[in-house]
C-alpha cells in the first residue's frame, strides 16, 4: 500500500502507471496470502499412506515447498510421508496439486509453455514480469517449456505406436470430401555436436545444420470462383520432428488418420520433388493422387535457362516460355523432348540437363496440372512452404541461436499442438490425468 501513495506523491499529479503496477504488485502479494491460506494442508490428515512398493508409508512431518505461482512466490505447507519398507518418501499433495517434481505452478508452468514457444528464452522472462508480474529466470522458462514439449512428444509417440500396430480407432464421422497431405524440410541451426561426423552442404564442409521434417493436413470441402480450390478453415494441423524419414512418415500417417485419412474420398499428396518425400507417399498414402508443386518444378526451368543462356536475355526468355508453357499443360514429355534437343556447350551442362530431364521424367505423371485444376485441386505446395517459416522459421531459426535435437524437437512438438489448436485440449486431459 505503501508504494501505491509514493506513486500518487511523486510530482503532485497521479503517475498512473507506476500507481497501477504498484497495485497489481499489492493484490498479487495479497492474492498469494490468501491462496497459500487455502492450500495450507487440512487439520486432519491421514496417518498413512499406501506406498508405490505397496507397504504403507508413514506420517513424517509436514513439510514446506516453495513455487513461483500465477500471484507470485507462495509456500505450501503438507504432510511428508516415509515408507519404513522402501524408506522412499513423498507429499501426496503435490501430486493433487500438479506440483510433483516441479517447481512451478501448473499456471505459471502453461504460461511459460505459451510464451516460450513463441519466442526466445529471454524475451518470453521479460514478457512474463512485464505482463503477468511473474519473476522467473530464462533458465527456468527454458526447462518448463521444453518439459512440456516433451511430454507432448511422448504422448504422439504412443499414438504413433498404436498406428504402428494398426490399431487406430475407426471414427465414425462425416466422410471428408478431399483430404491433402503436405511435406517438406527445413534446416535449423544445431549445436557442434550434434553435427559431429555429417557433412554439410558445401561439400568438405561439416554441417551446422539439421533438417526438420515438417508435414501438414489440411481438408477442402468446396471451390471458389473459377473451380480454384479453398482449403477448410481451421482445418490444418502440423507434425514435424528432427528425426528418419522412416520416424517421421510414422508421424504423419498417424496424424492423417487422426484427421480422417480413412474416411476421406479423395486424398493427395503435394511436395516438390525431393526424394523421401515420394517414398514415403508410396509406402503410407498408396492411395493418394501425387503431386509435385507447380512452383519448384518452374523453378527447376528458370534456374536451368539461366545457366543455359548467360548474358542472352531474349533467347533465354523464348526458350523459358516454351518450356514453361509445356509444364502447365502437363506435356511433361513434350518438355523433355526440348530438353533432349539441347547441345549443352560444357560437360558441366550437360550434366545439369541430364539431372532436370531426369526429374520431369521421374515426376511425369505427378505433373499433369490441367487434370489437377479441372478437379479443383491444389497444384501448389503453399501451406507447407508458409509452415516452415511460421511453425519452424520464426522461432528456430532466430539468428544467434543454435538448439540441441531434444530441446529442438521438445519446442517444435509444443508449437505443432499449440498451431494445430490442440494446446488447450492437451492442457486439459494432462491435468485430468493428474
Ligand atoms: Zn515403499
Amino acid at each position: 500500500m505503501e508504494v501505491i501513495f509514493t506513486g500518487l506523491r511523486k510530482s503532485g499529479q497521479c503517475d498512473l502507471e507506476a500507481v497501477e503496477m504498484a497495485a497489481r504488485a499489492t493484490s498479487h502479494q495479497l492474492g498469494a496470502k490468501v491462496l497459500e491460506h487455502l492450500l495450507s494442508a487440512p487439520a486432519e490428515f491421514q496417518l498413512t499412506v499406501e506406498c508405490a512398493c505397496a507397504h504403507q508409508a508413514r506420517f513424517h512431518q509436514m513439510r514446506a515447498k516453495q513455487l513461483p505461482a500465477v500471484l507470485g512466490p507462495i509456500t505450501i505447507e503438507r504432510p511428508y510421508y516415509v515408507c519404513p519398507h522402501c524408506h522412499t518418501g513423498r507429499s501426496p499433495r503435490d501430486h493433487e496439486l500438479d506440483v510433483e517434481g516441479v517447481a512451478c505452478s501448473p499456471g505459471v508452468r502453461r504460461m511459460m509453455a505459451v510464451v516460450g514457444s513463441e519466442a526466445s528464452f529471454q524475451h518470453s522472462r521479460e514478457q512474463l514480469e512485464l505482463l503477468a508480474g511473474i519473476a522467473v529466470p530464462a533458465k527456468a522458462v527454458e526447462r518448463h517449456a521444453e518439459a512440456i514439449g516433451v511430454d507432448i512428444q511422448a504422448r504422439e509417440q504412443a499414438a504413433i505406436q498404436q498406428a504402428k500396430q494398426l490399431e487406430l480407432p475407426e471414427v465414425c464421422a462425416p466422410a471428408v470430401p478431399l483430404l491433402y497431405i503436405e511435406m517438406d524440410g527445413a534446416g535449423i541451426p544445431v549445436v557442434k555436436a550434434e553435427t559431429e561426423g555429417r557433412t554439410g552442404k558445401v561439400e568438405g564442409q561439416p554441417a551446422h545444420t539439421r533438417e526438420v521434417k515438417l508435414g501438414c493436413v489440411f481438408t477442402q470441402t468446396t471451390t471458389g470462383t473459377e473451380g480454384r480450390p479453398v482449403r477448410d478453415e481451421n482445418s490444418t494441423s502440423y507434425v514435424g520432428a528432427i528425426e528418419s524419414a522412416e520416424q517421421f512418415g510414422l508421424r504423419l500417417y498417424t496424424e492423417a488418420w487422426r484427421c480422417g485419412w480413412s474416411r476421406a474420398q479423395k486424398k493427395v499428396v503435394l511436395g516438390d520433388g525431393a526424394a523421401w518425400i515420394w517414398n514415403l507417399a508410396g509406402q503410407h498414402f498408396p492411395a493418394a493422387i501425387q503431386i509435385v508443386d507447380l512452383y519448384h518444378a518452374r523453378q527447376h526451368l528458370w534456374e536451368l535457362s539461366a545457366k543455359l543462356f548467360p548474358g542472352e536475355e531474349k533467347a533465354r526468355k523464348r526458350w523459358l516460355a516454351r518450356c514453361l508453357d509445356r509444364l502447365d499443360k502437363g506435356r511433361i514429355e513434350a518438355l523433355a523432348k526440348i530438353l533432349g534437343a539441347l547441345q549443352p556447350g560444357s560437360e558441366e551442362l550437360a550434366k545439369s540437363v541430364t539431372t532436370e530431364a531426369e526429374y520431369f521424367e521421374r515426376n511425369a505423371a505427378r505433373m499433369r496440372y490441367p487434370s489437377f485444376r479441372a478437379q479443383g485441386l491444389f497444384a501448389g505446395s503453399g501451406v507447407i512452404e508458409a509452415a516452415c517459416k511460421t511453425v519452424i522459421g520464426a522461432r528456430l531459426k532466430c539468428s544467434g541461436l543454435f538448439w540441441t535435437i531434444r530441446g529442438a524437437n521438445a519446442i517444435i512438438a509444443l508449437r505443432c499442438c499449440r498451431l494445430s489448436r490442440r494446446f488447450e485440449d492437451y492442457w486439459t486431459d494432462r491435468s485430468s490425468a493428474a
